[in-house]
């Protein structure tokens, strides 16, 4: 059926489905459908209300909330207006010239509920949603559980009544979203919704964070800028001044498309949602002069920018480990068009959101683009389908088969060679090339920065850029960098690393399967970066313990890095064994130490052992030359003395070694 073909009771049902979803969405946030297809849906009462004006609509055209809510036991004394809906450019121009070059502003319109805050000597003593305009629901209790921006006492004993959105930060969207599911609701689709399904519920048992911003408050004022003023200076958070600082001024059409255009390209970069923007008389004589009508005054308008909430079908989601070293779970969706893109991919939660919610492939979700350019994936839309299987995360990193670090809830992989973040802390542990001072914090903001995205790039890296770089937080939310004196300290330990022996250069590159031993054991055999690059994977397999699979990482490993490692030895890092000078002691012989040998680490000892020319072996066994240790009833104690295997001192040793 065309829209053209719609009956009289085709519209008629249209317009009562668009009023039940729009009830249920600010009444309940429950959503039966999304912003993009109420938009689809209004758009065609629109179409037919255009070809027979005389049909009914219930306003639903012409207003931007209208009659989506019922009342409530609060009496509003001055009734809470709903604005007029602007219908593209043209509608600008003729709202402008209604002002008569008088000031016009124009601010974000959030995307949350409207609501009326009393208070009495600085107390809050009343808040009340907008309802049908005339009365609303007291919420006051909830309120006052806490709502960002509106305090239960203010730092001045004023009386008075603020008027003001209540909505959610693309933050405190997140946290409520998690901390609803978690006490096994269903998750919430976007903040509006959120907003009107936690400001009622009076039994709610998990934390739901909002925010409120105003837009009105009362006395006698000269402008909306100076009544603004006032809302600020009494500590409330000002609607207009959220997105661009000051209010954006317009005497003429062309001035207010431009800033109307302005606030819809920061509507991307926002991290609060907006659904339009408001323009409205700056003057009061402006608007006395202009009045109002029964149910929107005539002195303001609202321009509304796409819907950024839409639904389609979810197909698959792919599991990836960032450039940090943290799971990123994405959506692979039904391509579906929201606010001017066509969208086929989204970000999911963390795996227990994901799993909570019981998602499964093949199910419809609603996406929400909001806060940041990828959209995100929010809620399953009506129930699961039957027969569909809740989607369940994979126990280990899909690129390197270990299993997550789930210490929380973003997991982690910590294999070097799955993350840029990984690869610069593992070259820089202990255990490998023993970089002072860069830890986890410092590796991911040089990640995220592009400063490092390999671990040669350290070597390029100024004391003046790495002092600049915030490497954590204070009690108070400031921003700790890492400073002149630390970061002078970083580029010293960097430099002191270039001369570390050879073993720690390959443990250090990260290449899977491999540690310590195998870094010592391909040093010991290959000698040289170049003999171990030409090396095949027959020849590195030859080494005891190697293996065919181990051989082919290690292959495959300085393969992938190839251009890391020219930059490496072009920064002067070690490339090869140093010539031995004298001779080999140990020569044949094979040790293994068991605890600790004063003066060295247990990666240092076996270094030593092989620097003169013995082995350093993890097990005891019939060739083993001597076992390291000061224990006598271990297993390894107790094995040796069974097969003959004289056990060293510990102290003793150490003087072995120094020789
Ligand atoms: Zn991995």
């Amino acid at each position: 059926m065309t829209d053209s073909a719609l009956t009289e009771a085709d519209f008629a049902a249209a317009v009562g489905q668009a009023q039940v979803a729009a009830k249920s969405y600010y009444d309940t946030g429950e959503v039966l459908m999304t912003d993009a297809d109420y938009d689809a849906l209004l758009d065609r009462i629109a179409q037919a209300k255009q070809a027979h004006p005389e049909w009914d609509d219930g306003g639903l055209t012409m207003q931007v909330a209208a009659g989506v809510s019922g009342g409530g036991d609060v009496r509003h004394p001055v009734p809470m207006m709903s604005l007029e809906k602007i219908n593209g450019d043209e509608g600008v121009r003729t709202f402008v010239a209604s002002l008569g070059g008088e000031p016009c502003l124009v601010e974000v319109k959030l995307d949350g509920l409207a609501i009326r805050v009393e208070y009495d000597s600085g107390r809050l003593v009343l808040a009340a949603l907008r309802g049908d305009g005339s009365t609303g629901e007291n919420v006051t209790a909830q309120v006052l559980r806490g709502v960002a921006g509106l305090p239960a006492q203010l730092a001045t004993e004023w009386t008075g009544e603020v008027r003001g959105e209540v909505y959610m930060t693309v933050a405190d969207f997140e946290a409520a979203s998690a901390n609803r599911v978690a006490a096994g609701a269903k998750a919430f689709i976007n903040s509006r919704g959120a907003v009107a399904g936690s400001i009622r519920s009076v039994d709610r048992t998990y934390e739901t964070p909002m925010t409120f911003a105003a837009y009105d408050i009362s006395g006698a004022f000269e402008s909306h800028r100076e009544r603004m003023a006032r809302a600020a200076e009494l500590g409330f958070p000002v609607a207009g001044r959220l997105a661009t600082g000051e209010a954006q001024v317009a005497t003429d059409a062309e001035a207010a498309l431009a800033a109307v255009a302005h606030i819809g390209e920061l509507r991307r970069s926002l991290e609060f949602p907006i659904d339009g923007a408001v323009l409205t008389a700056d003057l009061e004589s402006t608007r006395r002069r202009l009045g109002s009508g029964s149910r929107t005054p005539h002195w303001a308008a609202a321009f509304k920018y796409p819907a950024d909430t839409g639904s389609t079908v979810l197909r698959d989601i792919e599991v990836r480990v960032g450039r940090t070293g943290r799971i990123s779970l994405r959506a692979v969706l039904d391509p579906v068009f929201v606010d001017g893109t066509t969208i086929t991919y989204a970000t999911l939660h963390n795996p227990k959101f994901v799993e909570e919610q019981g998602l499964a492939i093949g199910q419809t979700v609603a996406v929400w683009r909001a806060g940041d350019v990828i959209p995100r994936v929010t809620a399953p839309i009506g129930e699961q389908p039957h027969g569909l299987t809740p989607w369940a995360p994979p126990e280990a990193c899909p690129q390197c088969g270990e299993p997550w670090d789930k210490s929380s809830l973003l997991w982690r992989c910590h294999t070097a060679s799955c993350s840029a973040t990984n690869a610069l802390e593992y070259w820089c542990s202990r255990e490998a090339m023993d970089v002072e001072g860069v830890g986890e914090a410092l590796c991911v903001v040089l990640v995220n920065r592009g400063l490092a995205n390999d671990v040669a790039d350290l070597y390029q890296l100024t004391e003046e850029q790495l002092a600049e770089l915030p490497v954590g937080n204070t009690k108070a939310g400031g921003v700790v960098l890492l400073g002149k004196l630390n970061a002078a300290k970083v580029v010293a330990s960097l430099e002191r690393s270039k001369a570390q022996p050879f073993n720690r250069v390959i443990t250090g590159l990260g290449i899977r399967m491999t540690g310590r031993s195998v870094g010592r054991w391909l040093a010991a055999r290959f000698k040289t970066m170049d003999a171990l690059r030409a090396a095949t994977v027959e020849e590195i397999a030859e080494i005891d313990k190697m293996g065919l699979i181990k051989a082919q990482h290690v292959v495959d490993g300085l393969s992938a890095m190839s251009g890391v490692i020219d930059r490496l030895a072009a920064a002067g890092v070690t490339m090869s064994v140093p010539e031995t000078e004298g001779d080999k002691p140990f020569e044949g012989r094979t040790y293994v130490v068991s605890g600790s040998v004063p003066g060295y680490t247990r990666t240092t000892v076996s270094e030593r052992i092989e620097q003169l020319g013995g082995r350093a072996s993890g097990s005891v066994s019939a060739t083993t030359t001597a076992l390291i240790t000061s224990e006598t009833t271990t297993a390894k104690a107790t094995k040796a003395a069974k097969l003959n295997v004289p056990i060293i001192d510990p102290a003793e040793f150490a003087e072995m070694l120094a020789d």
